[in-house]
């Protein structure tokens, strides 16, 4: 390690740390997997200067830079490695603006999802963009990761979300990108290129985001299916007959098993699979009703909410499941994507990769995008996932590329799927995104080792 490093950035940024327990909470993310090497320094970073410092003294040690925001990523992204400085946006929570008017909030990365979301309630606003995690996650995390979510579906993912932003490149030069208008098309989408970046290309520090108006009437519907092929059509009918959910997720039987044991339910003797749909604004009900409708023809039950109340109880398998799996054990958390018409052969397939494994998998989706997450648990008590964890992890990324899909539809590809990204991509994309890369980072400062 070289000393000098440790001594500029204690010179230059005062808000940095080398203690050892600090340190250590800060090299590891939501993955379960082991950080691949010990960090020298910590920035806790508190304004754009400092992450522009933190960026000058790094590209000038030539040393690894891994950002960092709340460390809920489960791809690996932010594990440290050895010898970086980790860079923690986390304190940089302000949200800088607000305007009702023009639907546009000006935020620091550290500004938790949910926090955002609540601020545009005030104003009858909403910020669309949902992971599970929004009460955990920062915006500059879900930026650098493209995080989708529930009302996805609908809305879109958190790309379609982001104006424009202020990005730290490696050499510390401030970077703004995009617009603050709802409209605009002069030069290259560079925007773009940053979202989903997962912090290899430049530090987010600044975000111009997109508010929705929020719908004053949400409603839900549920419908139970004999197994994950019934259910998965009806969801293909929904959208065949147009329809617009703001919510449309599957629970497959194993999933239903273990909600039902964790919470005392009875989901999975009622069928082998269950949807849950909703549908908001001002057509909140015809739209329920449509959309129940189309459900109800294969569904071996039903259920309907009538107002808030029960359409959150409704949601609750949904809301419950990850947490119903990690009660039991540990779990590896995939996230495939596939053509929304090829959603039952996923299932299935994934069914079958259990079967000849001989794992626990359970699946759930945001059915409406293609998006499903098999869980793949294993006993609390073993320190890293055993081998069948990981066979079965393979098969499930093989079996995603094998009916037209992606290896990770919003988690993104991190540490631990880095093996997958050439197969999936192929090498003139992977040359393409290696230019841009050196292009931007000649000195592989930003995250190394991660994405790309
Ligand atoms: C219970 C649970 C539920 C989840 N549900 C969802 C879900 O529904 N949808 C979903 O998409 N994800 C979900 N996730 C995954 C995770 O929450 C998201 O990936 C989230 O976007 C990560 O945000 P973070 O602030 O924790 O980022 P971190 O984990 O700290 O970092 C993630 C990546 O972003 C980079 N990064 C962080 N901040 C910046 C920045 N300011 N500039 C540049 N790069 C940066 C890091 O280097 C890393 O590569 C879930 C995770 C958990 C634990």
């Amino acid at each position: 390690v070289p000393l000098g490093l440790v001594a500029a950035l204690r010179e230059r940024v005062p808000a940095m740390t080398t203690d050892e327990v600090v340190l250590a909470a800060h090299a590891t993310d939501r993955s379960g997997a082991a950080a691949p090497g010990r960090p020298v320094a910590l920035v806790r970073a508190t304004s754009v200067a400092d992450v522009q410092e933190t960026l000058r003294v790094a590209h000038a040690h030539r040393a690894a830079v891994v950002p960092r925001g709340a460390g809920s990523g489960v791809a690996g992204g932010a594990l440290a490695t050895e010898g970086s400085v980790v860079l923690d946006l986390s304190g940089m929570d302000r949200i800088v603006s607000l305007d009702p008017l023009d639907e546009i909030a000006v935020v620091e990365p550290g500004v938790l999802t949910a926090a955002l979301d609540a601020a545009a309630r005030e104003h009858g606003l909403m910020y669309a963009p949902d992971p599970a995690s929004a009460a955990i996650s920062t915006l500059g995390g879900n930026i650098a990761t493209n995080a989708g979510g529930m009302r996805c579906v609908k809305y879109g993912v958190t790309r379609e979300a982001v104006l424009g932003l202020d990005v730290v490149l490696a050499d510390g030069r401030l970077l703004r990108t995009g617009r603050r208008t709802v409209k605009g098309v002069a030069g290259l989408d560079l925007t773009s290129l940053f979202v989903g970046s997962e912090g290899t290309l430049g530090v987010v520090v600044g975000a111009a985001l997109r508010l929705r108006p929020r719908p004053e009437t949400t409603l839900t519907a549920v419908a139970g299916f004999a197994d994950v092929d019934a259910a998965a059509a009806a969801c293909a009918a929904v959208a065949r007959e147009r329809l617009q959910p703001s919510l449309l997720e599957l629970l497959d039987h194993a999933t239903l098993d273990v909600v039902d044991r964790a919470q005392g339910t009875v989901f999975a003797a009622r069928g082998g699979a269950l949807v849950v749909a909703q549908a908001d604004g001002a057509g909140a009900h015809e739209e329920i009703a449509a959309i129940a409708g189309v459900l109800g023809k294969e569904a071996t039950w039903s259920e309907q909410a009538v107002d808030k109340v029960s359409s959150e109880r409704l949601l609750t398998a949904r809301r419950l499941a990850l947490p119903s799996i990690e009660a039991f054990g540990r779990a590896l958390i995939e996230d495939i994507c596939v053509p929304r018409s090829r959603l039952a052969d996923a299932l299935r397939g994934v069914e079958a990769i259990a079967a000849r494994t001989g794992v626990t998998i359970c699946s759930f989706a945001h059915a409406g995008d293609g998006n499903l997450h098999p869980i793949i648990s294993f006993d609390a008590g073993l320190a890293q996932p055993p081998p069948a964890v990981h066979a079965a992890a393979d098969a499930i990324f093989a079996l995603a590329l094998e009916l037209g899909g992606t290896v990770t539809g919003e988690h993104g590809i991190g540490l631990l799927k880095r093996g997958w990204l050439a197969r999936e991509l192929g090498p003139d994309s992977l040359d393409v995104q290696a230019a841009i890369k050196r292009a931007l980072d000649p000195h592989d400062v930003l995250n190394p080792g991660k994405a790309l």
